[in-house]
């Protein structure tokens, strides 16, 4: 089990979550850190990945790196999304095995479950049906990189385990007008359209699509708490339990925002998977549970965003 001077690699500690990961496990004590950018470590090298296991050894791996970003992103570079999330997966667990690292946990999202799932989303679906298409590269590399954590632990008996959140949000989130998720593009164009004193913003599609959202901070909380489990499951949902439709979502950031203007669709774009809601009983029974509302969240996220907007600091990409 992990101890306050366990050696921890947190892999993306830049990203939205390993940031988050970073902050909360130094909250509570922890300080033994091992982390690298990603121009100190291309966790696509495996022979580099190998070199900085064998020479670092940590024992705890919290594995948030991925290639990630929205519908469009997705659906423009599936090339990308796979090869690069399939390489980062299986070098570094791999690698964390073969050099005696303990406990694993491998971070990916719920679009790994089939586009027509049960709602809300129960893990026990995983490869019964297609997949949503607009993300099936980054899905395939999660599912082999959750796979890979699955096989390690019943062969090789190494506590390696899977978390999928779902659509996260909060500091640090990358807020691209075109290539980002939809609460952080939409926090993004509400405020650009208020600042501009435009009439009216444009969502994606018709905007009936459900989704469920789960601020970052909830999450790093839940990822702490499933190290600490001494008989973690191998594969367990993170989300808040909660769904609201992208219009409606749109309304509360606007409302937030303080944009008065009205919401116009573009119906070129697509909706992608129509309800994505997961079921989190099992983390439930673990013992944790989301505190942050998702009104909360926006206002704070608003706040970060004002705040990295003025420093300079705003991730766009
Ligand atoms: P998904 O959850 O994997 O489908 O990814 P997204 O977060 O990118 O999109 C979620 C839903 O929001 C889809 O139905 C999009 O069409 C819709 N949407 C509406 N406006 C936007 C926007 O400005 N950006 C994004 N990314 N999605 C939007």
């Amino acid at each position: 089990m992990m101890q306050l001077e366990s050696k921890i690699y947190v892999a993306g500690h830049r990203g939205m979550v390993g940031a988050a990961v970073v902050n909360r496990l130094t909250a509570l004590g922890y300080q033994n850190f091992l982390l690298r950018t990603r121009s100190e470590l291309d966790l696509c090298n495996q022979a580099a990945v190998e070199q900085f296991f064998n020479e670092q050894r940590p024992e705890v791996v919290v594995f948030a790196a991925a290639r990630v970003g929205g519908i469009l992103a997705n659906s423009t570079y599936p090339a990308e999304f796979i090869y690069q999330n399939l390489a980062m997966a299986s070098n570094s667990i791999h690698a964390a095995w073969k050099s005696g690292t303990q406990r694993f946990l491998f971070l990916g999202s719920t679009c790994i479950y089939p586009r027509l799932a049960p709602q809300p989303i129960p893990e026990n679906c995983l490869l019964s049906s297609p997949l949503e298409p607009t993300n099936e590269a980054y899905a395939i590399a999660k599912i082999a990189g959750l796979k890979l954590c699955e096989f390690y632990r019943r062969q090789y008996g190494v506590q390696f385990h899977s978390a999928m959140p779902t659509n996260l949000y909060g500091p640090g989130d990358n807020y691209h007008p075109q290539h980002s998720h939809v609460l952080p593009g939409l926090i993004r164009r509400f405020h650009d359209a208020k600042v501009s004193g435009a009439d009216s913003v444009t969502i994606w599609g018709t905007g009936s699509p459900l989704r469920e959202f789960l601020h970052v901070d909830d999450l790093a909380a839940g990822i702490v708490h499933l190290l600490q489990l001494s008989d973690p499951p191998d594969l367990v949902n993170l989300g808040s339990g909660m769904e609201i439709s992208i219009l409606d979502l749109a309304r509360l950031v606007a409302a937030v925002v303080g944009f008065p203007g009205a919401i116009t669709h573009d119906y070129s774009k697509p909706d992608g998977t129509p309800r994505k809601l997961c079921d989190i009983s099992r983390i439930r029974e673990t013992g944790w549970a989301p505190r942050i509302s998702l009104e909360e969240g926006i206002r704070s996220s608003y706040q970060n965003f004002l705040a990295e907007l003025e420093s300079q600091q705003l991730r766009s990409v």
